[in-house]
């Protein structure tokens, strides 16, 4: 792929990307997808997916990026199994290279990167994501039913997180490694007001404990460093996310949480010619459906401007 120019390319494959590609493609701008190291994003790490529109019996995370996926390619999509690890966008046409050192250049560019949950990176966490341990209330919350499970965090997410899982859960838990928190006082009132959350102060888990499920965790006071083993369910992360744009910051006006700055009413960036969909430009509501919205609306923004570039 040495020297090719492109009239669209698309960095990463979730459903912000996927929807820019299926749209971009079927405008036949020939679009490119580098799909970069977990084609799908955070979707291939969720179960059931119930709120996505026109899946009355639900759909898997992962089946519901492979049918998005093909979609993209029905329509011609080439799709690249690869990372871009740098970009300039400081001229025209912008180029971008490849992990192994592969140069491009592209007309547009629609970076859809996406952001990632943030973990405790406690003891066997990892062997129960997806069996009691998550990073989205609104994906898996109904899974725990009448159960008792754990927020980690004390920020606005966190608070967020707990009361939406009070819906469903017996009693919710929130973990909190100080003994004051941090999210706004209207959403601490809240959630302190509600009979069903609790918290554990100065508390932070220790290690994830189970058959093959998630049965307890080891709860570590973080002021006297004492542990206690604590029956629980679930826990759900509440501690963040980082958006993935750290080859962008150089090149792009990033917000001080790292997300990509879009104009307002458009998906534009600091750069015209660049623009940016999906969770890598939106901290507020970070859902398969709103992503693919904002993929759609950057494949149209990348048509209308490639049509003033002719035209002018
Ligand atoms: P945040 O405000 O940065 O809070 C993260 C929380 O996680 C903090 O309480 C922090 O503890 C804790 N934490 C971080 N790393 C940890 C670790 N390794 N171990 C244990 N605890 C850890 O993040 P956020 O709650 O996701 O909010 C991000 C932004 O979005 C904020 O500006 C927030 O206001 C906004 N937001 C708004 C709403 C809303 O208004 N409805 C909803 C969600 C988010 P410390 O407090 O000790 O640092």
């Amino acid at each position: 792929m040495s020297d090719a120019h492109f009239k669209v390319v698309i960095i990463g494959a979730g459903p912000a990307g996927y929807t820019a590609a299926i749209y971009t493609a079927r405008a036949d701008l020939e679009p490119v997808m580098f799909e970069g190291m977990q084609p799908g994003g955070q979707l291939m790490t969720t179960t059931d997916v119930e709120n996505f529109p026109g899946f009355p019996k639900g759909v898997t995370g992962p089946e519901l990026m492979m049918q998005m996926r093909e979609q993209a390619e029905r329509f011609g999509t080439r799709m690249v199994p690869a990372m871009i690890d740098k970009v300039d966008f400081s001229a025209r046409p912008f180029k971008i290279w490849a992990e192994d050192g592969t140069e491009m250049s592209a007309d547009t560019v629609i970076i859809s990167t996406g952001a990632t949950a943030r973990y405790l990176g406690a003891r066997h966490e990892e062997k129960y994501h997806g069996k009691g341990v998550s990073a989205c209330a609104t994906c898996d919350g109904a899974f725990f039913r009448d159960l008792n499970i754990m927020v980690v965090g004390g920020g606005d997410s966190a608070m967020e997180e707990a009361m939406f899982l009070t819906k469903f859960a017996k009693k919710v838990t929130i973990i909190h490694r100080r003994d004051e928190l941090r999210a706004s006082k209207i959403m601490q009132k809240r959630a302190l007001d509600n009979p069903k959350i609790e918290v554990m102060w100065n508390s932070t888990i220790d290690e994830y404990r189970g058959e093959d499920m998630l049965s307890s965790v080891v709860i570590k006071d973080t002021v006297t460093g004492e542990t206690r083993e604590v029956p629980t369910e679930g826990v759900f992360m509440g501690i963040g996310h980082t958006p993935n744009t750290m080859i962008f910051k150089d090149q792009l006006e990033l917000d001080t949480a790292g997300y990509i700055i879009t104009k307002p009413d458009v998906t534009e960036t600091s750069i015209p010619g660049v623009f940016a969909c999906g969770d890598v430009q939106d901290s507020k509501y970070r859902q398969a459906i709103t992503a693919a919205g904002s993929g759609c609306q950057a494949a149209l923004d990348v048509e209308h401007y490639l049509a003033s570039l002719e035209d002018a």
